[in-house]
């Protein structure tokens, strides 16, 4: 049996990378599991790429990979899930707010449990900005809803069996979101709970735009009650349009057909917008077609160093 632990790391733009590295292959390390680090460079323009291959040139156990540009995180995830070669892997974040310390734990409940998907469950965080939390919980809340995906609390801190992980690399979306596809396919699974800790060296890349984005792509991803919306919104004003019809047939019949003109101002506007607000949620899921129908890969690989040795670009 491969007992080989794959560990993705995908990294844009970061600062001291070696820190986190050492600190995941100590843990790993001192825990007597084999493993194997893969660091993708999510198209960095910092020295992200060069701390990464002097790891690479010391270190047999780190593949480097090096995508042609920024792909986003997600891109950067299927890269490296694609060039784990181990029994079981784990994504988690270089800036170590995804413990590596709780790795050793994930791989004895995989190994000795059986437990096909762990996933890193976070603990309640204390210090959050209140707006970003109230965001977070209404985007699950609403996920939940239309999707019946749960990933409150949810992360990408996961350990998938190669069972898994092959049947998540045969999904053929090239648009990926790894937390709810991972969760889609099911397995015997499990959770673990760890602190979010501080992020340990630089900043966030995450951009409020680029959280919007994340949201509504998962919750396109996941469910079409938006575009059912659509035809609720229809019927309901079928209604009211109705209850005006026979009123302005009644005004018109009883000769006071002049008044009214708040009203149809009011309407107009109303169902202006929610005719926009449709149209738009129909441009989102089209959008989704277009782009999964041009059928471009999910990344593109730039340089790969394996242990040290330098392979040709490929893919
Ligand atoms: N990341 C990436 N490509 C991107 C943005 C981020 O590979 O376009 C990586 C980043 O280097 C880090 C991880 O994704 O390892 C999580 O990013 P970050 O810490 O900025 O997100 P947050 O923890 O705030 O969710
Ligand atoms: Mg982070």
């Amino acid at each position: 049996m491969n007992d080989m632990l794959s560990v993705v790391i995908p990294i844009y733009n970061e600062e001291r990378i070696a820190v986190g590295v050492r600190r995941v292959m100590g843990v790993l390390a001192d825990a007597g599991i084999p493993y194997e680090l893969i660091l993708v460079d999510d198209g960095s323009v910092n020295d992200s790429w060069n701390q990464i291959t002097d790891l690479a040139n010391e270190y047999d156990a780190i593949t480097a990979i090096a995508l042609s540009r920024n792909f986003g995180k997600e891109s950067a995830l299927c890269a490296g899930l694609d060039a784990a070669e181990g029994g079981c892997c784990v994504c988690m974040d270089s800036d170590m707010q995804h413990p590596p310390e709780v790795i050793p734990e994930m791989y004895r409940l995989w190994k000795e449990e059986g437990y096909e998907v762990v996933e890193g469950v976070k603990n309640a965080r204390t210090k959050e900005n209140p707006v970003y939390r109230f965001c977070a919980n209404t985007f699950y809340k609403l996920l939940k809803k239309m999707s019946d995906i749960d990933l409150r609390n949810a992360s990408d801190f996961r350990l998938l069996d190669r069972k898994a992980l092959e049947a998540w690399r045969e999904m053929p979306e090239k648009n990926t979101f790894f937390r709810g596809m991972s969760t889609w396919i099911g397995f015997r699974r499990t959770q673990v709970f760890f602190d979010v800790a501080e992020r340990e060296t630089g900043t966030s890349k995450w951009s409020a735009k680029g959280l919007v984005e994340l949201a509504v792509n998962a919750i396109t991803s996941y469910s079409s009650v938006p575009l059912y919306m659509s035809t609720c919104f229809g019927l309901l004003f079928l209604i009211f349009f109705l209850v005006m019809f026979i009123q302005t047939l009644y005004m018109k019949f009883a000769g006071q057909a002049q008044s009214g003109f708040t009203t149809v101002i009011i309407l107009q506007l109303i169902i202006g917008s929610v005719i926009m607000i449709n149209i738009g949620i129909i441009g989102i899921y089209i959008k989704k077609i277009y782009e999964e129908a041009k059928g471009r890969p999910r990344y593109i690989i730039r340089r790969k160093i394996k242990g040290g040795r330098r392979d040709e670009p490929s893919e």
